[in-house]
C-alpha cells in the first residue's frame, strides 16, 4: 500500500478542507473519504486508489443517526451501518425490502463495519478493475478487457464503453423506494433523487460511478413514506450463499388497491448494469393489473427486453426474469 497521510477532521468544514486535492492529482490520488474501511482499504492495498490522504468521517456529528421525519419518512445518516439498517425496527417494519437488502449483503461482520454512504460509493468488482496489473478503461487505459474476455459476471444493460456491474444491494431497493440523498460539499448541498446520483459509462467520468466531485460526501440518505413502502422486496441470486455480490437481483416496489389491483410499480435490477437498471416499460404493464402467473411473466419478459449479453452471459437473461416473477410475487404476497 502507498504510504498515506491519515486525519480525523471533527467537523465538515475540516472534512472539505482536508478532501481538496492538489492542483493536478489524478482523480486516483486525490484525498478520499473513509467510513468503515470495507471497500477503501482493498482497493489502497491492491493500489487501485493511491490517495494521498484518506479522511476519516467517523469523528463528524450527526451522520450516523437514522431519523424519522413524522411523516412516515426515514433519514439516513452515511455512517449509518448495514447491521443498524438491517435491525432498525422502523426500517423492518415500514420499509421490509431495505431491511431485506441490506440483509443480503455480504456477511455480519462486513454489515457490522461497513456504512450505507460507503456501499452505495464502493467500487465496482470487475475483476479485471480489481487486479493491480491490469489498466482497463476505468483506471486510465484505453480498453474494457470484459468485452471480448472473461465477462460471466457483466453488464447486459447499459454496457460500453465499460461494461462493470453496480455492486450495492441497497441502492436498488433504495431506488424503488423512491430514496433521494443529499450531497455536501465544501460551498452546497445538493438534495437528488438517487436515481440521477449514479452514471454510465458512457455518460460521465469513466474513471467514476456516480456524480460526486473530489469534495463532496454524501451526508443522508432520505426514504419517503409512500404507497410502495409496506410491498416492497429485495431477491438476489449469488453464486456462493454465504456472501457473495449479486450476479442478479431485483427490488420491488407495489402499491396496491383495495380491489387487489397494482395502481404503481416499481421494478430496479441489480448486477446486470453499471448502474440500478429500472425497468420502466415492466412497471407499466403491471399497472391496473392484479397480480397472477401470467401478469408477472409478461412483466418479466419486457423487463428484459433490449438485454444484449456478452458472450459468457447470456444466463442473465432467465435468471432475472426469474427473479422478477417472484419478487412480484413476494411483494404481492400471492403465491404464483
Ligand atoms: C467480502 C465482501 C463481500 C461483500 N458483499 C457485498 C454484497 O453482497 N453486496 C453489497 O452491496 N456490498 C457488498 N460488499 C461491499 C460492502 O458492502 C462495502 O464494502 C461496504 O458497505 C462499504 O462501506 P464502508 O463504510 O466500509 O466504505 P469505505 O470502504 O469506507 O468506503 C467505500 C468508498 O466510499 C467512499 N465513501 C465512504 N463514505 C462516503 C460518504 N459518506 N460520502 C462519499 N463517499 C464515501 C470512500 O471514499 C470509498 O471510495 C462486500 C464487501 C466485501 C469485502
Amino acid at each position: 500500500m502507498k504510504s498515506f497521510e491519515w486525519v480525523s477532521p471533527q467537523s465538515l468544514v475540516q472534512v472539505f478542507d482536508a478532501l481538496q486535492p492538489e492542483p493536478g492529482t489524478d482523480i486516483d490520488e486525490a484525498p478520499r473519504p473513509i467510513a468503515g474501511g470495507q471497500d477503501l482499504l482493498t482497493t489502497m492495498k491492491d493500489y487501485i486508489t493511491r490517495p494521498t490522504r484518506v479522511v476519516n468521517l467517523k469523528g463528524v456529528r450527526g451522520l450516523g443517526q437514522i431519523e424519522a421525519d413524522g411523516k412516515g419518512g426515514l433519514r439516513i445518516g452515511a455512517l449509518v451501518t448495514l447491521a443498524q439498517l438491517e435491525e432498525n425496527p422502523s426500517v423492518r417494519k415500514a420499509f421490509p425490502g431495505l431491511a431485506e437488502a441490506a440483509h443480503s449483503i455480504a456477511t455480519p461482520q462486513i454489515r457490522n463495519l461497513g456504512t450505507v454512504g460507503g456501499n452505495l460509493c464502493q467500487r465496482p468488482r470487475c475483476w479485471y478493475f480489481r487486479l493491480e496489473e491490469v489498466v482497463c478503461l476505468k483506471k486510465g487505459g484505453s480498453e474494457c478487457y470484459a468485452a471480448t474476455g472473461e465477462n460471466k459476471y457483466h453488464a447486459i444493460f447499459g454496457g460500453g464503453p465499460s461494461y462493470i456491474v453496480h455492486p450495492s444491494d441497497l441502492a436498488p431497493m433504495l431506488i424503488a423506494l423512491g430514496a433521494t440523498v443529499t450531497i455536501l460539499g465544501p460551498h452546497e448541498q445538493t438534495k437528488i433523487s438517487l436515481e440521477k446520483f449514479f452514471t454510465l459509462p458512457s455518460e460521465g467520468n469513466i474513471r467514476r460511478e456516480n456524480i460526486l466531485k473530489n469534495d463532496q460526501i454524501i451526508e443522508s440518505i432520505y426514504v419517503p413514506a409512500s404507497k410502495f413502502a409496506a410491498h416492497s422486496t429485495y431477491l438476489k441470486f449469488k453464486e456462493r450463499d454465504s456472501l457473495d455480490f449479486a450476479m442478479a437481483a431485483v427490488a420491488a416496489a407495489l402499491a396496491m388497491g383495495a380491489d387487489k389491483r397494482i395502481s404503481e410499480a416499481r421494478l430496479v435490477l441489480g448486477g446486470v448494469a453499471p448502474i440500478p437498471w429500472r425497468v420502466p416499460k415492466a412497471e407499466a404493464s403491471l399497472v391496473g393489473r392484479a397480480l397472477s402467473d401470467d401478469v408477472a411473466r409478461t412483466a418479466a419478459g419486457i423487463a428484459l427486453e433490449g438485454a444484449k449479453p456478452l458472450a459468457k452471459n447470456a444466463y442473465k437473461i432467465p435468471l432475472t426474469q426469474t427473479l422478477v416473477r417472484r419478487a412480484l410475487a413476494k411483494a404481492g404476497g400471492v403465491s404464483l
